[in-house]
Order: structure tokens, then C-alpha cells, then sequence
């Protein structure tokens, strides 16, 4: 599916033929994709900026789709939210990301930290943070390796109740990351009151970086505020050489983007990235 559209409610999609189907066939077949274990999640690594190493890997799900083939998150996310049905699909997320992250510490890789992206309509439910302190008691893995992403405007949606349920996120141990900074808007107040530990600088402002002035001044600005709040900077969508030279100059933290990583299956994850010097 190429395109997705929303018309009174009913999605319309269309296939690499060309041919318009109704949505809501997309819908039920979304239904039951976790229990067709249709889904699965790619891994992109992060890296630290001074020391050069791999730090930590976001987990990006992707819908195998048995007639459309892999559909991106960015189609079926919303239409999951809408649904109702980004719940189990989050949970699915949160439990697989967990488990890997464990699975390759038992395999005896060094630890790393796993982020995973959580829907504003997860953050505003009542039972995120029992499934998170569950997931964290089943798979054994130390709260501070998992980082929990949420978008600015995710969290700026019902700000009060946010920050209830991120502080309490933050008392299990969990890192909490503000995702696509720059692009919603925050108060500065709200940052200060938020139990943040990250923010991850979005990518329209990392392109082009060594030429655009006006972007090197908005990311050098994000990192002096970050630093000043006691935040950790991660500069996302690094394409070139260029761009991770600059960021390492301007002092930002980490970077992730295809210039280190794609996103990538977990078996090519550790193969690529993780260090086999323990093995
Ligand atoms: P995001 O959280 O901002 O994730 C970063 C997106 O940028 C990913 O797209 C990633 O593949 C892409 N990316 C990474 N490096 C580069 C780069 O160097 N250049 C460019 N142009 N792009 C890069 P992806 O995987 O298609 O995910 C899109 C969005 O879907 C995510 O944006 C996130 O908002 C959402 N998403 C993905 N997985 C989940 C999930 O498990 N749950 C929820 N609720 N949302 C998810
Ligand atoms: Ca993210
Ligand atoms: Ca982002
Ligand atoms: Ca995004």
C-alpha cells in the first residue's frame, strides 16, 4: 500500500497495483495480525558521539502482511490507534523488545538499552505502567535498559495525566525519551517538569546540518538547553559522514541513522552491532 487516506472514518488504501480497496478489510486483518504473528520489530542502533560505540537500539515494528508484504508503521499505526487496537499491539511491542534485549544478554552480549515507541492513547490508558513493571518482573531485564519514546505533541496532549504516568515510569527505573523534539510544542516549563531523560532531536533538523545554518544553529541551540536541563541529546535520521561530524563538533550525545544502521531484523542486529568480543 502506497497511500493512506481517511474518509468519514473509513480508511482507502492502495496496492502497488493501483487498485483502491476498502480499508476496512486492512482493519480486521490488523486484528488479528499479533495473534497471526504477522508483526515483527527491526532494531536500529544508536551510538555515542564521543567514545564511538553502540549504545542502544530503538525496536521499529513493521506488519508482515500475507498479500501486501511488509507495510510501514507510519500506515497502520494510525489506523491501529483508531481501531482501538494499538493497546495489544503496544504490549506485543513492549514484551518482544524486552525479551530480545534479555535473549541477547543471555547469548552473552554486552547490555544495551532498548527503546520503544509508545502512543500518546497507551500513555493516556490507565494500565501502562502495571504492564511495564510486568514485562520488566517476566523477562528479568534491569528497568534503566528499556527507554520509552513518546512524541512532544503525544505528551503535550493531556499534560497533567503525562506527567502522572510518566513519573510513575520513572520511579520503576524505566528512561524516558521525548521523540521528534522540536517538531510539537513544548513549553519550557512543561520540559523542566517533565521526568525526561532524553530528547531525540528530529531528523528534519539534522538534514543537511554541515550546510543548512539555519538547522546548525536550531540542533546547537537543542543541545545547550539539553544540557543546561541535564538531558540527553540523540540527534536521529544521520545520513552521511558529514552530518555525524558536525553533531559529534556541535556536542551532542548519540546519533542513530543510516549513515551507522538501518533498522534491521534482531539476527542482523547482532551480527552487524553487537559486540562479539565477549563470545
Ligand atoms: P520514529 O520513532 O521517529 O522513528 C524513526 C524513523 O526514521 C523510522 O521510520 C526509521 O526507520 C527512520 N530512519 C532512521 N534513520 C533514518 C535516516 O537516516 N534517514 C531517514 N530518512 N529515516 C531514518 P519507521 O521505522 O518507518 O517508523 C516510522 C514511525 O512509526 C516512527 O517514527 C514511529 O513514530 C512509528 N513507530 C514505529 N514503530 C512503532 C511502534 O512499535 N509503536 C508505535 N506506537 N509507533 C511506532
Ligand atoms: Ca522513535
Ligand atoms: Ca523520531
Ligand atoms: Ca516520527
Amino acid at each position: 500500500a502506497k497511500r493512506l487516506g481517511r474518509n468519514n472514518s473509513q480508511y482507502f488504501s492502495e496496492n502497488s497495483n493501483g487498485v483502491v480497496t476498502d480499508g476496512l478489510e486492512m482493519v480486521s486483518s490488523l486484528r488479528r495480525a499479533v495473534e497471526n504473528q504477522e508483526m515483527l520489530l527491526h532494531y536500529q542502533p544508536k551510538y555515542d558521539l564521543r567514545t564511538g560505540r553502540m549504545v542502544g537500539a530503538e525496536a521499529l515494528i513493521r506488519w508482515r502482511h500475507p498479500k501486501r508484504g511488509l507495510v510501514s508503521p507510519i500506515e497502520f499505526i494510525p489506523m491501529a490507534e483508531e481501531a482501538g487496537l494499538i493497546g495489544g499491539i503496544g504490549e506485543w511491542v513492549l514484551q518482544t523488545a524486552c525479551r530480545q534485549s534479555r535473549d541477547w544478554q543471555n547469548a552473552g552480549y554486552p547490555p544495551i538499552s532498548v527503546a520503544i515507541n509508545v502512543s500518546p492513547m497507551q500513555l493516556e490508558r490507565d494500565d501502562l505502567v502495571h504492564q511495564v513493571a510486568t514485562v520488566l518482573e517476566q523477562t528479568g531485564l534491569a528497568p534503566e535498559l528499556l527507554e520509552i519514546e513518546i512524541t512532544e505533541s503525544g505528551m503535550m496532549r493531556k499534560v497533567e495525566h503525562s506527567m502522572a504516568v510518566l513519573q510513575k515510569l520513572k520511579n520503576i527505573g524505566v528512561r524516558i525519551s521525548i521523540d521528534d523534539f522540536g517538531t510539537g510544542y513544548s513549553s519550557l516549563s512543561h520540559l523542566k517538569r517533565l521526568p525526561l531523560d532524553t530528547l531525540k532531536v528530529d531528523k528534519s533538523f539534522v538534514r543537511n546540518i554541515s550546510s543548512d545554518h539555519e538547522n546548525h544553529s536550531i540542533v546547537k541551540a537543542i543541545v545547550l538547553l539539553a544540557g543546561s536541563l541535564k538531558l540527553k541529546v540523540v540527534a536521529e535520521g544521520v545520513e552521511t559522514e558529514e552530518e555525524y561530524k558536525v553533531l559529534q563538533n556541535i556536542g551532542c550525545d548519540e546519533m542513530q541513522g543510516y549513515f551507522k544502521g538501518r533498522p534491521v531484523p534482531a539476527n542482523c542486529f547482532a551480527e552487524r552491532h553487537l559486540d562479539t568480543g565477549h563470545l
